[in-house]
């Protein structure tokens, strides 16, 4: 310790005791804070309460709840054990279930990530009663029950009717673009294919018959992932034809994906063009509850109401009074099925008549000779063109719900008329047609419902709930892009989005903590 020297000295005779002065106040040294030590080398036992893991109100409890509910026979049936007999006890469905939905409810899809998570995490730990559970156990039981997650699916839309939650007075159907798992450099044209199935053949034969040689570990693995992709390059062969049939004229260019054969590349809703599915959702409006899922690799939508509607009827045993669809879906065709299945059908029709403005603005047309310019002479049965020529009716399509009738004017007339470049520009040999569409009853009253303000403002309506579910599924349950591939597990995923987008609704309009749970 430092001192002034002047206060050395006084303390050296003070101690010697030569002198009698005053003694000198001491200094105070400065204390050290006191804090709590770390011991990181204890060893150490808790008291765990494992019901106070989470709070009374957390959603994992409502999950727990509501799949206690249900029936889950479907997914007991294939359970060899039993109770008095030895052997591996395997987990109850009901807890796998409900780990699965709590899951996708927190944007989290991979089995990895769960089993992870219940070593941790307080909600995962609470719904495993502190049970570490293996990943190929989680991810074997989301495909394994196909059958029974739709059954699921309808018991808890079961349970949201029952609770009033549930109203097929107004439906909208929509359908939205899901990525698959799969990139766009994964498409591959025949040569290719076969290329790459050859030397994929090769290896899994150089690797020898797996019957007789017992593999283990990595090497099994390797042997795994080999024969998995030789079947994948095989179904990717098989899909190609599927392509080529569908787009004869594009046979040459049809490619298909070696990761995921079964997707399709679709246009997204940014514009570009990426491997995807089509997923179809179907949202009842008064509580925007998802009515049926499907999902399909056509890119187009017209095709997939029916089957919709269908299913809406399949999952609650009635079909929906109204419909609400846009553009995509609303066809002649549905039109007419929706009349004949006496479901209201609204909608946005696009125009049938080849002879519409756009169309002839596309062809070059001056606007000076649109179809409206040209007059119709309905006892004659024929059109007079604005340099007054006469055209004659010339065959007609019947197609559903509308007959087009053409109508041409001769070509030698055309030929040397003065409006020919502003009139029918391109049409080098032919006299200028036109087509006048003549529209089923039940069309046209569908396009005159259209016109009135009631419809308008129940359409104006559709963007909000339809794309409702749309949004929640990718934005909260984080299903932007597929994390299994082949049509057959793509749809069990968006089956298992589907069933936690529904039970979080249970949740927000039903669930009362402590009132449900009492019973399980
Ligand atoms: S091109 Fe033919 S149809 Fe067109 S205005 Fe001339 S005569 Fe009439």
């Amino acid at each position: 310790m430092n001192q002034p020297a002047a206060a050395q000295e006084e303390l050296v005779g003070l101690e010697a005791g030569s002198s009698t002065a005053e003694k000198p106040a001491p200094v105070a040294t400065p204390a050290r804070p006191r804090v709590k030590p770390v011991d990181r080398s204890q060893l150490t036992w808790q008291m765990l309460d494992v019901e106070r893991l989470i709070e009374p109100d957390h959603p994992a409890r409502a999950i727990w709840a509501l799949v206690g509910r249900v029936k889950l026979e479907g997914f007991y049936a294939p359970i060899e054990a039993v109770e008095g007999t030895a052997g591996r006890t395997p987990w109850d469905p009901r807890l796998l279930v409900s780990l699965w939905v709590y899951a996708y409810s927190r944007g989290i899809s991979s089995a990895r990530e769960i089993a992870r998570r219940c070593t941790y995490e307080p909600a995962f730990q609470w719904l495993c009663g502190l049970g570490e559970i293996n990943h190929h156990t989680l991810s074997d039981f989301r495909v394994d029950h196909d059958a029974s997650l739709r059954e699921l699916f309808v018991q808890v839309l079961g349970v949201l009717s029952s609770e009033g939650w549930v109203s097929l007075e107004r439906v909208m159907h929509d359908g939205t673009k899901i990525k698959a798992c799969a990139g766009s450099d994964s498409f591959r044209r025949e040569e290719r294919l076969k290329q790459h199935l050859a030397v994929a053949r090769q290896q899994v034969e150089a690797m020898g018959d797996p019957r007789q040689e017992e593999a283990a570990g990595k090497r099994a693995a390797r042997q795994r992932a080999l024969r998995e992709r030789q079947q994948r390059l095989e179904q990717a062969l098989a899909e190609l034809e599927k392509v080529r049939q569908a787009k004869p004229a594009d046979k040459e260019q049809a490619r298909a994906s070696q990761s995921d054969p079964q997707a399709r590349i679709m246009k997204q809703s940014d514009g570009g063009y990426a491997p995807s599915y089509n997923v179809q959702l179907s949202t009842e409006a008064s509580h925007r509850i998802l009515v049926g899922t499907e999902v399909s690799q056509c890119g187009s939508d017209y095709g997939q109401l029916i089957g919709a509607v269908a299913q809406v009827e399949e999952n609650l045993g009635r079909k929906p009074a109204q419909v609400v669809v846009d553009g995509g879906f609303t066809s002649r065709e549905n039109i007419l099925a929706m009349a004949e299945q006496g479901v209201d059908f609204i909608g946005s029709l696009p125009a049938a008549n080849p002879s519409s403005a756009n169309q002839q603005r596309r062809r070059g047309v001056s606007e000076k000779f649109y179809l409206d310019k040209f007059s119709y002479d309905a006892q004659q049965d024929t059109y007079r063109c604005p340099a007054g020529e006469s055209l004659r009716h010339n065959g007609r399509e019947f197609c559903p719900g509308v007959t087009l009738h053409q109508y041409r004017a001769k070509p030698e007339v055309c030929a040397v008329c003065e409006f020919r470049s502003q009139c029918c520009p391109g049409n080098q040999h032919h006299g200028r047609s036109v087509i006048r569409a003549e529209y089923a009853p039940v069309v046209r009253q569908f396009a005159e419902k259209m016109e009135t303000e009631p419809a308008k403002a129940i359409y104006r309506q559709r963007g909000a709930v339809a794309e409702f579910p749309n949004a929640w599924i990718k934005d909260k349950l984080g299903l932007r892009q597929f994390r299994l591939r082949g049509l057959v597990k793509v749809r069990l995923e968006v089956l298992w989005a589907a069933l936690t987008y529904n039970i979080q609704q249970w949740i927000r309009l039903s669930w009362r903590p402590g009132l449900v749970e009492a019973n399980n």
